[in-house]
């Protein structure tokens, strides 16, 4: 199931807009990306099951001296995290800078679910560069689901990492796309983690009465982000190549005469540095104006209820898969290790009030599981992720020696730990994989924020309309 309808009437959208687009890439060797900080609007709020649960704490030191290093990634969540420990293990001196605390932002607070594919569907790669890239797009969207699974295993990281995800059929005629896709992925991806469930099946597994079908996926999982990431910083500190520093932000980068960069945190200090990756998610484009219109910033929303009675948490999901239904504007929840559900959905582009995606989200989980009406709402926050227009990825290079990754279109919990993987073996001279997902061109409309937030609305918008019609 994806989003491809999404994709052509964005596609359809942005290029009316595509005249209005300013080049403001910069060739000069003088390279100078300086990070505005965002004050648009306040794009978190912290307060998160995942905080209330957090295992361990993790506090950094801020950078109180210049340093040099081989490496310097900016950005602190699961992207600069898997980044800094694999080139570490690799032998190179690493510095992450995070602006604020590590995992704080997405990577700490998102749906939790690991999964297999990219957001924008495997047709989208079999269309743009054929069978072939698409396999090997595949395969390593299965090598990113392992790589958190075996970190999970090697260094014993306690994440209440459960399998099972399914995909729902919403509407009657969607069971015919979840028939295609379980078709194309068996025959030929040779998956065989995959399993259709009819209505019945369904709901002897999901206590709900709103479907008609399932796709379900042993092989993909979910987890408790924030224990994962916290639990990566942990097994990263313990390699002297690695110094990981918190409310460090980057405010520059230039380069010098030797051609090293010179990254300016805080203002204050210099950190010099053979190579920067910048790992900052929407922030990317505040460093590099031409990033500014591969990807626009969007809000996703999630509310937790108080920890459920076991017999109820059993009843509701009985194999405990993390579910998405097959609407273009979808909802997904799974149970918690400690029996809360956890129903993410809702998401908005630009200004938006928390409060009546709030009273939507509830309204959303009290249809699917009317035996929860009175069942307290324990947490409930939001946080921003970037989005391409074709909601592929987008992972680059500037100068050569700038990478990049971002815009995971909301499905970037196992792909951050991938970016980070094929971005350290890029840096040491291994970039096969790296320029596997760089041929990847997003759809470029504009750079000018508002003008490509508002595409994307008017493409969320007419999809909820098609949802709520069930067209
Ligand atoms: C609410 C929510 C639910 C989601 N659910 C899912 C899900 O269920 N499954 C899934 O696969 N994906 C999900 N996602 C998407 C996924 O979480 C993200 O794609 C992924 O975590 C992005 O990781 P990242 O490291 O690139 O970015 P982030 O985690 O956003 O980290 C970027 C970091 O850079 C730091 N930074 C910014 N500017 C600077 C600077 N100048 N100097 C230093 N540091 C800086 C920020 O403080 C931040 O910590 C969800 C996202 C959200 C917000």
């Amino acid at each position: 199931m994806n989003r491809r309808d999404f994709l052509k009437v964005g596609l359809g959208l942005g290029a009316g807009f595509a005249g209005a687009k300013f080049l403001t890439g910069n060739n000069d060797s003088k390279l100078l990306l300086e990070n505005i900080i965002d004050t648009a609007y306040d794009s978190s709020s912290t307060n998160t099951y995942y905080k209330d649960t957090q295992n361990s704490k993790v506090e950094l030191p801020q950078l109180t001296d210049d340093a040099s290093c081989d490496v310097c990634v900016i950005g602190g969540g699961l992207t600069g995290i898997s980044t800094a420990f694999r080139l570490a293990n690799a032998g190179y001196k690493v510095i992450l800078l995070e602006a604020d605390k590590i995992a704080n932002q997405a990577s700490g607070m998102n749906g939790g679910q690991v999964l297999t594919a990219y957001e924008c569907g495997m047709e989208y790669f079999e269309d743009k560069f054929g069978d072939d890239v698409a396999r090997k797009l595949w395969q390593l969207s299965l090598e990113a689901v392992n790589i958190v699974k075996d970190n999970i295993r090697k260094y014993d990281i306690k994440c209440d990492w459960q399998s099972g995800t399914g995909i729902t059929a919403f509407l009657e005629k969607h069971v015919a796309d979840l028939e295609e896709e379980y078709e194309i992925m068996t025959k030929k991806y040779h998956y065989n983690h995959i399993r259709l469930l009819d209505k019945k099946e369904t709901r002897d597994l999901i206590d709900s009465d709103l479907y008609y079908g399932c796709l379900y996926d042993d092989f993909a999982g979910h987890m408790h982000p924030l224990n994962y990431a916290l639990g990566m910083t942990k097994v990263t500190l313990t390699n002297p190549n690695a110094s990981l520093y918190e409310k460090s932000r980057a405010t520059a980068i230039k380069f010098n005469q030797s051609g090293k960069h010179i990254i300016s945190v805080n203002g204050k200090y210099n950190i010099n540095a053979n190579f920067v990756v910048l790992a900052c998610n929407y922030n990317n484009s505040l460093f590099a104006p031409e990033l500014a219109y591969k990807v626009t910033k969007f809000d996703t929303y999630v509310l937790a209820t108080e920890p459920l009675e076991a017999k109820l948490a059993q009843q509701l999901i009985k194999n405990r898969m993390s579910v998405f239904d097959s609407r273009n504007v979808m909802n997904y929840y799974r149970l918690t290790g400690n029996n809360s559900l956890i129903f993410g959905g809702g998401d908005t582009f630009g200004k938006a009030d928390p409060e009546k995606v709030k009273a939507t989200l509830y309204t959303e989980m009290i249809k699917t599981f009317p035996q929860l009406a009175g069942v307290k709402i324990k947490n409930f926050w939001y946080g921003a992720d970037s989005m391409t227009l074709t909601l592929a990825p987008n992972f680059g290079r500037l100068y050569d020696t700038v990478y990049y990754a971002q815009g995971y279109s909301g499905q970037g919990l196992a792909l951050s730990n991938l970016a980070g993987v094929v971005i350290a073996e890029a840096i040491r001279g291994q970039a096969g994989k790296f320029d596997l997902f760089a041929q990847i061109k997003p759809f470029e409309v504009t750079n000018i924020a508002g003008v490509q937030n508002a595409i994307v609305k008017l493409g969320t918008y007419y999809f909820r309309m098609k949802d709520y019609f069930g067209l």
